[in-house]
């Protein structure tokens, strides 16, 4: 589904991203582990069009391609930002808006879909995840794992082709942690195909079918979950797992 290849970015002179490659296809999870300032964040927000790239291309679904050689033309950048929606880490809801008008916003307002429609998905995924009761609330009213749930409604309602999840739980008090955990992994069970950036060693384990070690703007080593944690192959890896563990 997606095919990244020699991705690049720098901020002015420090170099961020120096050759990022990376594949996932359809209805996989994977997972981007990796130091502080490694370039994780900034690898979801050249994929999702929020960071122009300077280098590389980047494919989805073999339908759009994006070559960033040059600038891209707004078109294909805005058709690149459709293919995808993000989770932030620390939520990004607009304060002002209630819970429904912020996952009815994108529908309506970016996609300009009937009003109507939006709504009746946004309550059916509110009830999903338990929130149907806080249609109403306004973000400060809610926990941080129920503004979470709320920014994972918010993107599934925009029907991405790809999920992508910035450290979707290192703003939570641990106890609200696992409700979001277990939503996640409820979404990688039903098939959506997602780039997950995250801190929970744990929890890569269990819902990514590959884990990828992003240090110094490269991918160091990419492989199944199980064997990458346990066994690293390269001494960064190794190194940095040995500090979590
Ligand atoms: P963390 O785990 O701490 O979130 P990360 O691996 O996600 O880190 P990035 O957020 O991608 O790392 O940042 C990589 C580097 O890019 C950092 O040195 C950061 O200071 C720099 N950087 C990121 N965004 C910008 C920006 N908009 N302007 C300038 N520098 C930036």
């Amino acid at each position: 589904l997606l095919a990244v290849r020699g991705l690049r970015k720098s901020f002015g002179a420090n170099r961020v991203l120096d050759s990022i490659d990376l594949t996932v296809d359809r209805g996989r999870v994977l997972a981007l582990i990796g130091p502080s300032g490694s370039g994780k964040t900034t690898i979801l927000r050249c994929l999702n069009g929020l960071e122009l790239a300077d280098g590389g291309t980047i494919d989805v679904a073999g339908e759009l391609s994006i070559d960033f050689a040059q600038a891209p033309p707004k078109k294909r950048l805005s058709a690149l930002r459709d293919r995808s929606a993000m989770v932030f880490q620390h939520y990004n809801l607009f304060p002002h808006k209630t819970v429904l008008e912020n996952v009815i916003e994108g529908p309506v307002g970016v996609q300009k879909r009937p009003r109507a429609d939006a709504v009746a998905e946004a309550l059916a995924l509110l009830d999903r995840v338990g929130l149907g009761d806080k249609r109403d609330s306004y973000p400060f009213e809610l926990s941080g794992g129920q503004q979470q749930r709320v920014g994972i409604v918010r993107a599934l309602a925009l029907k991405p082709q790809l999920l992508l999840f910035d450290e979707p739980t290192s703003a939570l008090d641990p106890e609200l942690v696992g409700d979001v955990l277990r939503l996640i992994k409820e979404l990688a069970r039903e098939g959506w195909t997602m780039v997950i950036v995250t801190h929970e060693l744990e929890f890569a384990r269990e819902v990514a079918h590959e884990v990828a070690f992003v240090d110094g703007g490269v991918i160091v080593e990419r492989g199944d979950p199980k064997q990458l944690l346990r066994h690293p192959q390269h001494e960064r890896t190794k190194q940095f797992l040995h500090r979590l563990l």
